[in-house]
């Protein structure tokens, strides 16, 4: 069994970026920026956007967190968004998510400039997504594409299974993988025999948020597995698929942590250069 090993497709795919921005800079005399808008002090939101600070760093991207206490009225963020959509070095924004309850997540998601929207949540990027135009893609599904597409170059005729269909992860998956011409099933919580669509998988993704929902005997023998959950249990963090069971099926699997985690800020920061790059042309 193949362990994919996220960390180090990260760490490639940073270092190709590493590499781009320097000849970027030389050729348009700047380098893409990304701004980040963190809302109140939530513990998890605080340690992903210094982990997205720190990789843009790393790349050599300009990169700015913008702070602001979980009181802030929503219409100080739109105003600030229409800033930083004007604003011709930054590349790219993102409001970490979520957000305090009396702000609207769509209202704040439709200000960003599709141009600018490296979270690829914009409703004219989720259209041109399914379109097949050319778009930003939510960065964890991009991510897990990426990993699949490490493993098996050619995925045309293959079937895949997504477990769960949210915006952020099944949805978009869906469609990177519709774009392979794979034959896509997408399931969800009212699916009526789970086990028996997971069983129909050459490729098999599983975002969830349920602890070791895929069990050994859900997964056909040399499918590739993608994990995307990330659960905290009394055991620790665990994933949405069983993993003992599973590698013991599995061509391929994603391990959690180490898998699909690190490959998630690594696209963040892809989405910036491709929209440096389009605002260039
Ligand atoms: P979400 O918005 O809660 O969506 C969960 C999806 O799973 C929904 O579509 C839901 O179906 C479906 N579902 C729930 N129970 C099910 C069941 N028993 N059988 C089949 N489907 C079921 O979750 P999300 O934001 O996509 O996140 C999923 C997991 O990925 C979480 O563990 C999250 O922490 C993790 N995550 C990881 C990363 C990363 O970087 N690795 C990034 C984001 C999220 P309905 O639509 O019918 O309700």
């Amino acid at each position: 069994m193949i362990l994919i090993d996220g960390k180090k497709a990260a760490a490639e795919l940073r270092e190709e970026l590493r590499k781009e921005v320097i000849e970027l800079k030389d050729k348009h005399n700047r380098v893409p920026g990304l701004t980040v808008i963190l809302i109140g002090d939530l513990t998890p939101s605080q340690i992903y956007v210094r982990n997205k600070e720190k990789s843009a760093k790393e790349v050599g991207l300009n990169s700015e967190v913008v702070k602001y206490p979980d009181t802030v009225e929503e219409r100080v963020i739109l105003d600030k968004i229409d800033e930083l959509n004007k604003e011709d070095s930054v590349s790219g924004i993102l409001v970490q998510l979520p957000l305090p309850k009396h702000i609207d997540k769509k209202k704040i998601i439709e200000a960003i400039d599709p141009a600018k929207d490296v979270d690829g949540f914009h409703p004219m990027n989720v259209g041109n997504l399914s379109s097949g135009y050319e778009s930003s893609v939510p960065c964890t599904p991009l991510g897990c594409y990426l990993l699949i597409k490490q493993i098996e170059p050619k995925l045309s005729g293959k079937k895949a299974v997504i477990v769960g269909r949210s915006n952020l992860n099944g949805k978009p998956m869906t469609q990177l993988l519709l774009k392979e011409n794979c034959t896509v099933t997408i399931t969800h919580s009212k699916t009526k025999d789970l086990k028996a669509e997971c069983l129909e998988a050459d490729i098999l993704v599983a975002a969830v948020g349920i602890p070791e929902l895929v069990k050994g005997d859900w997964v056909k023998k040399d499918a590739i597995v993608i994990d995307v959950g990330i659960n905290k249990t009394d055991k620790g963090i665990v994933g949405d698929v069983a993993f003992d069971e599973v590698s013991k099926k599995a061509k391929a699997l994603t391990p959690v942590p180490g898998g699909v985690g690190p490959m998630t800020i690594a696209c963040l920061l892809k989405n910036t250069v491709e929209c440096f790059k389009r605002s260039q042309l």
